[in-house]
């Protein structure tokens, strides 16, 4: 069974020290987040996981979003949409992808070999790559005020904008080597979220992708997973550590050939569970949908941790997917 985790890890940029980060920090050169992101990819790749991310280091899944899409600016960590939202100009995330790849490859061979390549249907158990994550475009949309362009009380044209602009960075996300794109998309559990545009923008941003994709939602999943096994992309990923009702509706599902993402660390405390208390999950995951369905990640981002915690909780799940296998 692959190891994955949701994205964010606990991040702590550092000021220039050495008289070449004070030189490169006056040209404007010097990046306070490079230290963050290789503690982060150092961590995965110590604890064992087979599908890493670049930590997301920079800022909250909202703001290093909108902070780089014309036509949105952000206020106090807020997301303001003030005009036409247009196509970034360049990349926003493809330099963190290459950067952690590269870290990565320096730590672990594994993660050097550019022929491997995740399959759709079927995951290879020793696969090790690098997930890129993205924020939904429903997301993104509804937790905007808007203040132009779009009409206030009618988001979801400035949500299908927003996923063509999503689209283009997926295919540089993509192309600097990322083996599976994630789309982060909390608000489809929350009721208030319209889920047939949230399935049409998703589609925008996949349509052309070779690379299998992932779908994240936090929260209660009862009442939308037989919407969201219906989203074209590979990996439905939920929460079922801190929300184990959404076991019971893994129960009568049809998977369509999809993957589960099964979130059996509870990424809300710093405590660390046990392995049984992991397996227990797992075990129940694997009776409902089968193994060879299943992806074993913490439930969600790991921003709010301690680094020792989100360390410990990602080698313990690492060790019981072992232990059970
Ligand atoms: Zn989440």
């Amino acid at each position: 069974m692959l190891t994955t985790v949701v994205g964010s890890y606990p991040s702590f940029p550092r000021q220039p020290s050495s008289i070449g980060e004070k030189i490169s920090n006056c040209m404007g050169s010097y990046d306070a987040y490079k230290s963050a992101l290789e503690l982060a990819v150092q961590d995965q790749v110590k604890a064992g996981v087979n599908l890493i991310s670049d930590g997301q280091v920079r800022g909250n899944m909202l703001e290093v979003f909108a902070r780089e899409i014309p036509g949105m600016i952000t206020k106090d960590g807020i997301p303001i949409i003030i005009d036409r939202i247009q196509p970034a100009p360049h990349s926003i995330g493809a330099s963190d992808i290459k950067m952690a790849l590269k870290t990565a490859s320096k730590l672990s061979s594994d993660f050097s070999n550019d022929l491997q390549i995740l399959s759709k249907n079927k995951f290879q158990d020793k696969f090790k790559g690098i997930k890129a994550i993205i924020t939904g475009p429903t997301t993104l949309a509804l937790s905007s005020r808007i203040e132009g362009f779009y009409s206030k009380d009618e988001k979801n044209e400035a949500i299908i904008d927003i996923a063509s602009v999503l689209k283009k960075e997926a295919e540089h996300l993509q192309n600097a080597g990322a083996a599976v794109i994630q789309i982060d998309e909390p608000f489809l559990s929350t009721g208030i979220a319209d889920l047939k545009i949230a399935k049409k923008a998703i589609e925008i941003i996949v349509n052309d992708l070779h690379q299998p994709t992932s779908i994240h939602v936090c929260g209660p999943i009862s009442e939308v997973i037989d919407d969201l096994l219906k989203f074209k992309v590979s990996i439905i990923d939920c929460e079922f550590a801190d929300q184990n009702k959404n076991l019971e509706a893994l129960e009568s599902i049809n998977l369509n050939g999809k993957k589960m993402g099964l979130g059996c660390i509870d990424t809300k405390t710093n405590t660390v569970e046990t392995k049984e208390q992991v397996a227990s999950i797992i075990k129940k995951g694997i009776e409902l949908v089968g193994k060879e369905n299943l992806i074993a990640d913490p439930d969600c981002g790991m921003r709010l941790r301690s680094r020792e915690a989100a360390y410990s909780k990602l080698k313990i799940m690492v060790e019981t997917v072992k232990w059970l296998s």
